[in-house]
């Protein structure tokens, strides 16, 4: 396998010191609303630094409410 192609893999498969995947962002379907992983929701119990996939399934969506389900990956 390439050395390229190794490091790429070892980026989504390594839980912490991964900023690539904890940056994703997440847009609410619904009003636009992004969730940034670095600013995290504190207002709701979610903290600064909070990868999506670490969010509650309980979180919504704090402006209008939506599920998590609502949300789409960021382009
Ligand atoms: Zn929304």
């Amino acid at each position: 396998m390439a050395e390229y192609a190794k490091s790429v893999a070892a980026l989504c498969t390594v839980p912490v010191d991964a900023p690539q995947c904890e940056s994703e962002k997440w847009v609410c379907s619904l009003c636009g609303y992004i969730y940034d992983p670095a600013e995290g929701d504190p207002a709701h119990d979610v903290a600064p630094g909070t990868p999506w996939e670490k969010v509650p399934a309980t979180w919504s969506c704090p402006l209008c409410g939506v599920d998590k389900e609502m949300f789409k990956k960021a382009q």
